[in-house]
Order: structure tokens, then sequence, then C-alpha cells
């Protein structure tokens, strides 16, 4: 395939989704321009106003789209009168309009001389015909026109459909699939050119039909919530708070479409009667109250208090109830045990939630062959689109094919089900599942579809599999070399070492330590490079507090002091081991799992690394040489224009550990100075390990050395005091407290290398030690101690 050089896009439409879709275009560095319609003749100022006070909204918008606020000045504003030639150096055209088929046939006319002979023109709507939207497009143009379906919020979600219509060229949908994946980092589907494609399809249905059987069974909206967020595998925001956060006019518009594509005069639709716009809905958009965005929708926020709606009363009460116990028991059992338990119970908590995993079975199975190429396209729709862990036809093949189809019949047969229709016959052939390692089932072919072979999709070693896809997870594969309790060490090409911390939150204890430790020996002996990495979402949370309790409660800060030296002693053996250490981070990469980032020779973060020094929140200091770490970048950057004093390149550092400030994005992470200008940013998740391990290749083959060791000219008694007098005044303006100002000023000390005249030459290890002897010191404070106690207790940091 010839490669897709997307120079630059174009994105038409500067609403709620083509402005956010502009801010991750920025943050994965491609340039991007942002049209919208021109500014109401006679209105002054600029015409691309409606442009540009998007561009501006996007600072504050929350969750933010931006990974770094101030990128937003990347997108260029642009209009329909003035600045359509812009059109022919873009190379990808998605257009993100109001959602009218008239509207967006107008604008494909007006747009469609300015659109380069190669581009590819997609559209993001959610509910309108792909292949009607294409008719008044030029013959040259069709094939490269498709539906690419985001969901908001685009930076966040990871669900991309990608929908043909019958003249889309494969060429065009391979290029778009492969820019999604790698540029954009996005999970792609390929849907059909159905009502609301498939993950609203199956998504919206699923929510109708809670809200249905909410009220069936009498259960107020804070309890489904409660019943359908984290305890069963979904979003945490459950059923009526996700309506709520995507806005109730939005899911009234793709209800609406349901009711309009597929009403009983559009053929066989046995579940339309399920389609209709709950009462309670209705009455809550023609109050205006539209969900979050309003300020009230199913919940109200009062204060400081989510008050839930009561239907009967028409007013908002106190929220926040729970499940039963008896319910949480039952959904922690395997899923054959569980469903079995939720179907045969006599509560009807359980009732409801067997009533709506059944109706989520039924819809998916009887639509599968029209919606979808197989039922693995359902089960990822589902889980990237509507944040579950599972979609629902793994769920059913989880607890027993055969066994819940005969289930799911006898309620269609008892007239408990949203429809009559029958499970097509295939559910009844034999078979003990949809998924297998061959492929997933295909209810339109009739057999099963391999995953797609797309090149993209080698850069993924472990892609999410679906239940029954049988892969062998990642820390089962390769070749072991080496595993203790907390790390494995093992090898996919016998050339690069791989350290897979497998604990919770990756916390950094002794035994890890040990395990990274003996990774860096292997690697040394027999490797061309280390990548530290893990399969799931997390680089490390920091130092294990908790496994080194015992120590500090027999023997106190006294104990502690050699275990933190065998913490910095790991850092300084990753920073000079003979071999490149490449640390491929995603998620958090905090306290001591910073600090073993910011020691390795290169990081490859994915773009959702939140990377900080947060050690304050405990009451201590970073003690695993991140202050070092701190002293040392100062004296290289100050190197860099000599004669200069040394505290302006300390100031923003020291600033970041001294407030525990983390990076919201690996962009941020890297202006709070804990990536490098060197070091890689990777869009997608799943390609992490494969750009870590190329890194680490690369840098061998480039005959890698470890740095030298110098000594480090640090900022001395000057710059402390003047740090100091700053603090004062946060202090004293009640900005922070005096055990924070009591701790900033230990951070000072460190990071300008104690009470020594300036550009004294000091060594790293005497840094360390300073660290280690302040953060000693702080274990036996009182209030740190309390901070400690609190989070290890509450898991919240302690204001004290
Ligand atoms: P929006 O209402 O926030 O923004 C629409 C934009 O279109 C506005 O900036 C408006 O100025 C512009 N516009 C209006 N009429 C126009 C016309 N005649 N010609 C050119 N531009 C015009 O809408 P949105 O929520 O961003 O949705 C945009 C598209 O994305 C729709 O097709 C929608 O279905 C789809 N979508 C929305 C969501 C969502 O959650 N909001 C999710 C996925 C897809």
């Amino acid at each position: 395939m010839s490669r897709f050089n997307v120079r630059q896009v174009a994105v038409l439409g500067a609403g709620v989704m083509g402005a956010q879709i502009a801010a991750h275009l920025v943050n994965v560095r491609v340039p991007v321009v942002l049209f919208d319609l021109p500014a109401p003749a006679g209105q002054p100022g600029p015409k691309s106003a409606i442009a540009l006070k998007a561009i501006e909204n996007l600072k504050k918008l929350k969750p933010a789209p931006l990974g770094l606020a101030a990128e937003a000045a990347r997108i260029r504003a642009a209009n329909y009168e003035d600045d359509l030639a812009l059109l022919a150096e873009c190379d990808l055209v998605i257009e993100a309009i109001a959602e009218r088929l008239d509207w967006k046939h107008a604008l494909y006319e007006k747009i469609a001389p300015h659109i380069a002979p190669h581009a590819i023109l997609a559209s993001n709507t959610s509910g309108l015909s792909i292949t009607a939207l294409s008719e008044p497009l030029p013959e040259a143009l069709k094939p490269r026109f498709c539906g690419i379906h985001f969901f908001n919020p685009p930076r966040y979600m990871q669900l991309v459909e990608l929908i043909p219509t019958p003249t889309t060229e494969a060429r065009s949908l391979d290029q778009l699939e492969t820019f999604a994946t790698t540029t954009l980092g996005k999970g792609v589907v390929r849907a059909k050119d159905t009502p609301n494609f498939i993950a609203n399809r199956v998504g919206i249905a699923g929510m109708l039909s809670t809200m249905r059987e909410a009220e069936q069974f009498g259960l107020s909206y804070d309890l489904v919530d409660n019943l359908t967020g984290k305890k069963l595998g979904r979003a945490s925001s459950g059923t009526f708070r996700t309506a709520d956060v995507v806005g109730l006019d939005t899911m009234a518009h793709v209800i609406r479409t349901m009711q309009d594509q597929l009403g009983p005069d559009r053929g066989n639709n046995p579940f339309h009667a399920s389609y209709a716009t709950p009462p309670v809905l209705a009455k809550l958009i023609a109050q205006g109250a539209l969900g979050q965005k309003a300020g009230a929708g199913f919940y109200k926020k009062v204060g400081r208090d989510i008050q839930r709606l009561d239907p009967v009363k028409g007013e908002y009460v106190a929220s926040g109830a729970k499940a039963e116990p008896v319910i949480d028991r039952i959904l922690k059992k395997a899923p054959a045990e569980r469903l079995k338990l939720l179907r045969e119970s006599t509560n009807p908590q359980a009732q409801f939630l067997w009533a709506i995993l059944r109706n989520a079975f039924h819809y998916a199975a009887v639509h599968l062959g029209s919606i979808a190429d197989s039922a693995r396209e359902v089960d990822l729709a589902m889980r990237w689109g509507f944040g579950m862990q599972q979609g629902p036809f793994e769920l059913w093949q989880a607890a027993g094919w055969q066994q819940v189809a005969g289930w799911v019949k006898a309620d269609i047969d008892a007239g408990k089900a949203l429809s009559s229709a029958p499970l097509p016959d295939w559910v009844f052939d034999g078979r003990s599942g949809v998924h297998t390692p061959e492929g997933s089932w295909s209810a339109a072919q009739g057999m099963y579809l391999p995953r797609p072979a797309l090149p993209v999709y080698r850069r993924q070693h472990f892609p999410e599999t679906v239940v029954g896809e049988n892969a062998v997870p990642a820390l089962k594969s390769g070749t072991e070399v080496f595993r203790n309790e907390e790390v494995r060490v093992w090898t996919l090409d016998g050339e690069v070492l791989i350290a897979s911390i497998d604990c919770k939150l990756h916390l950094i204890s002794p035994t890890v330590t040990a395990g990274l430790l003996k990774a860096v020996e292997l690697a040394e002996a027999s490797y061309q490079g280390l990548v530290i990495w893990s399969p799931d979402d997390v680089f490390s949370a920091g130092a294990n507090l908790e496994a080194l309790m015992p120590v500090f409660m027999k023997a106190g800060a006294k104990g502690i002091a050699p275990e933190e030296k065998k913490l910095q002693d790991l850092m300084l053996r990753v920073r000079y081991a003979s071999v490149p250490v490449v640390a491929a981070m995603r998620g958090l990469a905090l306290g001591g799992g910073c600090e073993l980032a910011v020691h390795c020779a290169r990081r490859v973060a994915a773009m959702e690394s939140y990377v900080g020094l947060v050690e304050v929140g405990v009451g201590l200091i970073p003690g695993g040489g991140g202050l070092a770490y701190i002293a040392r970048r100062a004296a290289e950057k100050a190197a860099t224009a000599p004669g200069t004093d040394l505290l302006p390149f300390l100031k923003d550092a020291f600033q970041a550990a001294a407030m525990a400030t983390v990076g919201t994005s690996a962009l941020e992470s890297r202006q709070l100075g804990y990536l490098q200008d060197a070091d890689v940013i990777v869009a997608h998740k799943d390609e992490l390990l494969h750009v870590a391990l190329g890194q680490a290749r690369a840098l061998a083959d480039a005959g890698y050395r470890p740095p030298q060791k110098s000594l480090i000219p640090v900022a001395g008694r000057s710059a402390i005091a003047t740090i100091r007098a700053s603090l004062v005044a946060m202090r004293d303006g009640g900005f922070i407290s005096a055990h924070d100002f009591h701790i900033a000023g230990l951070i000072a000390e460190v990071v300008c290398g104690g009470e020594v005249d300036a550009g004294t030459v000091v060594t790293e290890e005497y840094l360390m030690a300073l660290e280690r002897q302040r953060f000693c010191a702080l274990l036996e404070h009182p209030k740190t101690q309390e901070r400690i106690m609190g989070m290890l207790q509450t898991g919240k940091p302690v204001r004290n």
C-alpha cells in the first residue's frame, strides 16, 4: 500500500465535535485548518470569528481536548467565504457540521471543486446515511468518501467507526484506518451504513432498554447507575449519568434516527416499539434540562451535592443509592454463575440486571447480520465507544452460549423480552460462541472472519482481543528469562529484553527493585537493550510505602535509609547501564515511577501519560533520585548558555515537585521536564511496545554508550534563600500550609545542592545523599506521618 501522507487536515464545522477533533489533531502533531460559517455580513471583527471563538473555547473545556492548552493557537481558523483555496493543501477533510442532510449536501457542493485529487473526504455524522450523503459528490470524489464517526470526547474515546458507501474504494478506507490507528491512536471498527452504525445502535438501544426496565422494576436513577456502572463492568457513569454527560438532546437525536429510520414502515423492524422516547426524557428536554451542560437532567448539582430527579414528585432529591450487598456478591461471580443467579433471584435488582442483559443479547443477535461484519466489531465497538469491559457477545459466550441462548429464548417465548423476534437460527446450531481463535462469526456471511490483516496492526504486539480468541496474554508470551513475584523479565525477539512490573499499580517495592536490577544485569550480559513495559494502563504509581511500613515500624527512619539507597542505586544502575534502558510509559508515572522513567536512556510515552513527582502529597520529598535529576537537568541546560545563573533553569522543575504537579498528557509531562526532546510520544497505546523496542534497537545500533559520570554545578545557598523568600509569601498568603512550606524548603535545599557556594560542583551520589537525609528527616515528622497514614487508609491526600 502506498503511503498516505497526511500533511494537513481540514475540519469543517467548529462545533462540539469539529473543534475537539481539530484539537486532537494538534495533540498528534498534524497541522489542521478549522472551518466554520463566515461571520454575518456587517458584524465587526474577523470573518472567521466562529472558528476563532471555538478555538478559544477549547482551552477551557473539560475534560481537556488539548494535551497543552496553549497549543490551541496551532489550529488555523478559516471560513467558507475566504479560505476555500486552503482545502487544496489538505490530504484529509473531515466534515462535522450540524446534522442536516440538506446542509451537508450544500456544503459538499461548495467544497468539492477545491478538494485535492488524492484527498479523502469523510463525514462525522452520527445518524445520516453515508451513501445518501455521497449523492451530490462528483463521481471522481465518491471513491474517496466515507464516514468517520468519532465519539465524544474524541481525544479520550477510543472508538472511531469507519463506514464505506458502495462506491468507497478499499484503498481510501485502508489509508484512513491506518491513519486513525497510528496517528490518531484510535481503535477502528468498520461499520455498515445502517442507522446509527454499530456502537450507538446497540448502545442507545441498550440505554433505552435500561430506562424501560428501571421503570418496570421501580428503581431510582442513582440505584440504576450504581447497578449498571463499574459493578457490571461498564463505564462508571452508569446509564442516566452517561445520558446527562452525552446531553439529553444529543441522545434524543440518536433515538429519533432509530424511530425514523427503523420505524414499522421500514421493513422488518421488530424492535421499533422499544425505540419510543421515554416520557421523562421528553419532559426533561422540553424543560431545557439537557443534562450536564445545562446544569440539570436526570441529576442536578446543588452546591456540592449531586441530586437525582424523582420523576413522581418532579423534583430533585438526595442521591447515592447503592446496590444491595447480595447483588454485589453475585456480580463478583464468574459469568456463568453470575447470570444464573441474577436470572433465578427474586430480588428486583437482580431481575432488572438479568432483564437488561437478556435484552442486550437478544438485540445484538437479531441485528448482527445487518449492522456488522462480525461479532468482533460489535464487541469492540461497545468496549471502545461505551466503556464496557466486555461487549454483549463476549459476556454471553463467557457465560455459556447454549445455556444463555435457552434462557433468552424462554423469555422471548414468555413475552418478557423487548420484542417477539426469535433469536436467529445460527444461535442454536450447536456452537459454543461467536468468537474463535480463527475468527469471529459473521451472521451475514455465515462464516468466521479473521482479524483485519492491515499492515498497521503488525505494530500491535498485544492488541485488545475478545473472549474466545484465546490469545496468549503478554505476560505469558515470548521467552521468560527471569521472574520474581512482581517482575517478569522476558523477550520477544531474543535481542531486546522486556521487564514488566506485575503488581498493583506497579508500585515499586524492594521486590520490584530487585527484579529490575536483575533485568539490567541480564540485558547487559546478553541483549542489546532493555524496555520497561507492562501490558496494563499504568507505568508505576510510585514507591510502595506499605511494603516499607514493617521496616519503619521496627527501625524508624534509620531503617528506611538503606532501603531508599537501594532505590537510588537502582536509578543510577539504570542510567549508567551499558545497554540502553527505555521506559515505555502509559497512564500514571508518579513519584518513584517518574524517577525510574527519568533515569532511563529514553522514554517512549503514550499520549495519555500522566507524569509527576507527587511525594509532597504524602508529606515527603522525592527520594528516588527525582531531585538529583532536577539539579542535573538544570546544570545541563545552563551549560548551553554559559555564564548564566542556574536558578532560572531550576525554577519550573522545583515548582512542579513542590506543588506535586502532574502532567495531564505526555505533552504536558514533557513541558514539566519529565520527558526530553529526544523522547517519543505515541498516540496508540497498543503501539507503545513496538515503538519502544524499536527505540532500544536503534540506540544500540547507533553504538550506544551510557552517559559519562560528570560533576554537577549547583545553585547553592543564595538560590535556596531566593526560593525560600517566595515560599514565605505563599505561606503567609495562605496558599500553602506550614508543613508544605517546610517540605518545599527541603526540596529547595536538595535541588540547589545544599548550603554551598553557587557554582560548587558535586556528584550525583552527593545529591542523592542529601535527598536521603531530608527524606528520612521528614519521615519522623508527625504531620508527614499523618499524610502517609491518611493516604494508605483512604487513598486520598491529607491536607495539613
Ligand atoms: P454542533 O451543533 O456543536 O456544531 C455544528 C457546527 O456546524 C456549528 O459550528 C455550526 O456553525 C455549523 N453549521 C451549522 N449549519 C451549517 C451549515 N449550513 N453549513 C456549514 N456549517 C454549519 O454539532 P456537533 O455536535 O459538533 O455535531 C457535528 C456532527 O458530528 C454532526 O453530524 C453530529 O451528528 C456528529 N456527531 C456528534 C457527536 C456529539 O456527541 N455531539 C458525536 C459524534 C458525531
